[in-house]
C-alpha cells in the first residue's frame, strides 16, 4: 500500500466480530476501529464501514439462541438490532469527537441508475464533511445479504460506487488460507494473491458459521467485484490488535487481493 497517499477506504465488519459471537454487541471491539479509524482521518484518508450485525443483536434482544429459518423472522430481528447497532457506532465515534451516519442499501438500489447516483452524491458529502457513514443491507426489504453474503457483496459494491482504493473486510480469520484452518492444520496463510483468480474460490468453498454467513467465498468474490473499480481488497483478522492503522501504514497483515 503506498502510505504517502490518501486512501479512500471501506472497512468491512462481520456479524460474529460486532457481536462477539452472538453475545452482544462488542462495545470494545468497535471502540478500537472507531479509535483506529479517527486516526486515519486525521491522517488525510477518508473512511466508510458496511456493518453487518443487526440480526445478531436483534436475536439477542428478542432473546433468540436459534437463528430462525423464515425470512421475516430475520427481517424483523435485522430491525431490531439495527437501533442496537447504531447506538453503539454513534457513541464510538462520538467519543473521538466524530459524527457518524446510518446509511441502508440494497444490491437493487446500487443497480438502479437514480438511487445508484443519489448514494454516491450522498455518501461523497458524508466523507466530504468529515463523517463516518455506517452502511448496513436494507434487511426490512430484500432478503439477499440475509440468504448469503453477510454484506460482503454490499462491501465491494460500495467499494465501486465511491470508487474506493481498497476494501479491508475484517472477519474472525487471519487471511484467506490454503484450506479450512478449523479442520485442517496444514492450511498456510495466503498473503497475496489477484483478486479473481479461480483458484481462489476452491480455497475458499468452507462453510460458514451459524453467525457470519459469508463464510471465505464470498470475500473472496466480493474482492474479484472491488477489483473491478481497481480497489484492493485485504481479507483479515478484525482482532488484530491496531489491524486498520497497521495495514495504512504499508504492514503485511492477512491476505491482500489486488486488481490484476
Ligand atoms: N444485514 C444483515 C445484518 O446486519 C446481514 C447478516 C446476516 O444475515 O446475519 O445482520
Amino acid at each position: 500500500m503506498n502510505t504517502q497517499k490518501k486512501e479512500r477506504i471501506v472497512v468491512k465488519v462481520g456479524s460474529s466480530l460486532v457481536t462477539n459471537n452472538g453475545e452482544g454487541l462488542d462495545h470494545a471491539a468497535i471502540a478500537k476501529w472507531a479509535e483506529q479509524i479517527a486516526s486515519l482521518l486525521s491522517a488525510g484518508h477518508e473512511v466508510l464501514m458496511v456493518s453487518s450485525g443487526a440480526i445478531a443483536e436483534g436475536m439477542q434482544r428478542l432473546g433468540w439462541t436459534k437463528r430462525p429459518q423464515d425470512i421475516h423472522q430475520l427481517q424483523a430481528a435485522a430491525a431490531v438490532g439495527q437501533m442496537g447497532l447504531v447506538q453503539v457506532y454513534e457513541s464510538c465515534f462520538a467519543h473521538f469527537n466524530l459524527r457518524s451516519a446510518q446509511i441502508l442499501l440494497t444490491n437493487a438500489d446500487l443497480a438502479h441508475a437514480e438511487r445508484n447516483a443519489n448514494a454516491k452524491a450522498t455518501l461523497d458529502t458524508l466523507l466530504k464533511l468529515g463523517v463516518v457513514p455506517i452502511i448496513n443491507e436494507n434487511d426490512t426489504v430484500v432478503t439477499d445479504e440475509i440468504k448469503f453474503g453477510d454484506n460482503d457483496s454490499l462491501a465491494a459494491l460500495v467499494s465501486n460506487l465511491i470508487h474506493a482504493d481498497l476494501l479491508v473486510i475484517l472477519t474472525d480469520q487471519g487471511g484467506l488460507f490454503t484450506a479450512d484452518p478449523r479442520q485442517d492444520a496444514s492450511a498456510t496463510l495466503l498473503t497475496d494473491a489477484i483478486a479473481g483468480d479461480p483458484a481462489l474460490e476452491k480455497m475458499a468453498g468452507g462453510a460458514a458459521s451459524e453467525l457470519s454467513k459469508g463464510g471465505m467465498l464470498t470475500k473472496v468474490l466480493a474482492a474479484k467485484i472491488a477489483a473491478q473499480t481497481g480497489a484492493a481488497t485485504v481479507i483479515a483478522s478484525g482482532h488484530e490488535p491496531n489491524v486498520l492503522t497497521r495495514l495504512l501504514d504499508g504492514e503485511k497483515i492477512g491476505t491482500c487481493l489486488t486488481a490484476a
